[in-house]
């Protein structure tokens, strides 16, 4: 048996791998993942046995991103008892896996599109195409970590093999179709960008102006549950208070910034307005002023296994990423690629929130006393 893609979390997996026994007795001797995605690779540990193929890439991003866990942009998950299994049979262009006498050629897309290391798996004798995230039913298209105009010229290409059956990544399976479905929506965003660089909007003016309704996917996306109408009217309203919001940030940002820089458990406080920050030179040259988001980094006297109770015990921070929102965040900067990696573990990324400053000093301030109590 051969497996294209696991699942998330340890129960789907499981339930996965019980429906495949409920149709054969043979084992899964070979695992395929079509990309790095958690939700494609998570559950590659429990394929016992299973030779695992994947893009060199894919391994590569696997190993960066780390093994499940809680992740500020996710409710919480139950992930179960999952170990990072990153797949150990890697090729650079394609690999062809026999089951039985029936050929599968795995094969990287040769662009990013949805992410930077997508393989489809082709079965010629079955005209039978698995798309990974190239594809999904019913949802719109997600090109964060790949690009849209390589998701067009990938999609044009697939759109040559001659295949009757098409696995998404997501959504049921279909026809080739489904194929001009999602390419038509590309095709529509990406023409939309270029008038509207053109005709010098903003992103914001030129998502407005858009006719979203008429969009087939934008129909499935709104079966889904996106109220775009809702979010656009939330953002007008939003902007409206953005001058001053941005004000209060600055400001309160760099009061908490100073004060942590004078306190002598800290190493480095890297907020580009102060001087002694690396790139402060660019700051004062390029910006006009300073925002919400800056990052502090514990010196020698505290221990990395010290920092997540010390980012627990803040009241006034909640914990997570965002950029210029109104609440306090705080945040153990986690296990991603960076230039400079001798910060690991010791670094906390803060977002100032407009809660008064000297509230939220006095609660950095408390965390930072009961360092080494615990
Ligand atoms: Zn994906």
């Amino acid at each position: 048996m051969v497996s294209v893609d696991a699942c998330s979390t340890e129960r789907r997996t499981r339930a996965y791998l019980d429906a495949i026994a409920s149709v054969t007795d043979q084992p899964v001797r070979t695992l395929i993942n079509t990309h790095h995605h958690g939700d494609h690779t998570f559950g590659n540990c429990l394929f016992e046995g299973a030779t695992i193929v994947a893009h060199e890439r894919c391994r590569e991003e696997m190993l960066a991103f780390g093994p499940p866990g809680q992740r500020p942009f996710w409710t919480e998950v139950d992930w179960g008892e999952l170990e990072l299994t990153p797949p150990f049979l890697t090729f650079t262009s394609q690999i062809r896996v026999w089951v039985d006498d029936l050929a599968c050629d795995v094969r990287h897309v040769g662009a990013p599109a949805h992410t930077t290391n997508d393989s489809i798996v082709w079965v010629p004798e079955r005209s039978l195409l698995f798309a990974g995230d190239l594809l999904f039913r019913g949802g719109t298209p997600f090109l964060l970590m790949g690009s849209v105009s390589g998701a067009i010229g990938v999609l044009e290409e697939l759109k040559q093999l001659p295949a009757t059956t098409i696995v998404p990544g997501h959504g049921g399976v279909s026809g080739p179709e489904l194929i001009d479905e999602v390419l038509g929506y590309l095709r529509f965003v990406l023409a939309a960008a270029r008038s509207a660089a053109d005709a010098g909007l903003s992103p914001l003016d030129a998502a407005r102006e858009l006719d979203l309704e008429r969009r087939a996917v934008m129909r499935g996306a709104k079966k889904h549950g996106l109220r775009l109408e809702r979010d656009a009217s939330l953002a007008l309203r939003g902007l409206q208070t953005l001058g001053i919001r941005l004000e209060r940030l600055e400001s309160s940002a760099l009061k908490i910034a100073k004060w942590l820089n004078s306190r002598p458990e800290i190493e480095t406080v890297l907020h580009p307005a102060l001087p002694d920050c690396p790139g402060h030179d660019l700051w004062k040259r390029d910006f006009t002023g300073s925002a919400s988001v800056f990052s502090f980094v514990f010196g020698p006297g505290v221990a990395a296994a010290e920092v997540p109770a010390f980012v627990d015990n803040l009241t006034l921070f909640r914990k997570g990423f965002s950029w210029g929102g109104t609440a306090s965040l705080a945040m153990i900067y986690p296990n991603l690629r960076r230039p400079n990696r001798d910060f690991e573990g010791r670094l906390v990324r803060l977002n100032i929130g407009l809660e008064e400053p000297d509230d939220l000093i006095a609660d950095l301030s408390r965390a930072l006393n009961g360092l080494g109590t615990g």
